[in-house]
């Protein structure tokens, strides 16, 4: 149980290095490779902005292993699915049908849990989102600069991180101007008159191409962030989706990364 650990160290309050997950979407074993790594970082934090839950096969799980890493979990529009049925109808077939399936896996403590959960989250100078921070609550998407543009007018801090897309971007303009750059990098110094909205990637669904499981490092000393990327068995996530009836173009991105 090597994740009681970040408990203690959040307990202790004395690291500076966040680990900031998103989107695992009950992909058991991609968590559980990125907790590993996360070890190897010398994390003391973990932040999680949303859908732990929805698509993959083992939901129950990941939000037990999720809520004893870190008591900062934001909610997804896969978790919000779970106890709204509104939410869950605007989703196209296959989403809606993982849905159902999650939320019969789920325990009544678990589907409580998730209803009392924020949507945003601010930290060291930081506003966690799990889609924009315009509307957190509509599930936007960043896509492009125009999208950053509109979303850099939203919050004060200097860093938005957001999941939601599951492909890792970032987005930097100089404080109240217009020019927004998309950086094409995984290690970034943030400057200092300048505001960044950062996408981390999703742990258990990239759609980036690239099939490994991502995830975010924050140094809000050195001001640094690092984009991580981690193998992990994704034959056994499909065989597990596989068993549990789910549909199968949900099993067969998973290798492509899309
Ligand atoms: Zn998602």
């Amino acid at each position: 149980m090597v994740y009681l650990k970040y408990l203690d160290l959040f307990k202790a309050g004395y690291k500076v290095r966040y680990a900031l997950i998103s989107d695992v979407h009950a992909n058991l074993a991609a968590l559980q490779a990125v907790i590993e790594e996360i070890e190897h970082q010398d994390c003391g934090r973990v932040i999680c902005l949303g859908d732990v839950v929805g698509y993959g096969p083992r939901p129950q799980r990941c939000l037990d292993i999720t809520r004893t890493l870190t008591d900062h979990i934001i909610l997804g529009n896969h978790d919000v699915a779970i106890f709204n049925t509104p939410e869950e109808l605007s989703f196209n077939p296959i989403a809606r049908n993982a849905i159902v399936w999650t939320r019969s896996q789920l325990s009544e403590s678990n589907i409580s849990y998730l209803q009392q959960l924020p949507y945003t989250i601010t930290f060291d100078r930081c506003l966690g989102v799990h889609a924009s921070p315009c509307s957190p609550q509509s599930w936007d998407y960043i896509t492009g600069r125009f999208d950053a543009l509109r979303n850099f007018n939203c919050f004060s801090q200097p860093v938005s991180f957001a999941g939601h897309t599951h492909s890792p971007v970032v987005f930097q303009r100089r404080a109240g101007k217009h020019k927004v750059r998309v950086l094409e990098t995984d290690h970034l110094k943030i400057e200092q008159g300048f505001q960044y909205i950062i996408n981390i990637g999703s742990v258990g669904q990239p759609r980036d191409r690239d099939p490994r499981a991502a995830f975010g490092i924050w140094d809000s000393e050195q001001l640094v962030y690092e984009l991580v990327r981690v193998d992990y068995d994704i034959s056994l996530t499909q065989s597990q989706m596989q068993k549990a009836g789910l549909p199968r173009f949900l099993s067969d991105r998973l290798e492509h990364g899309v």
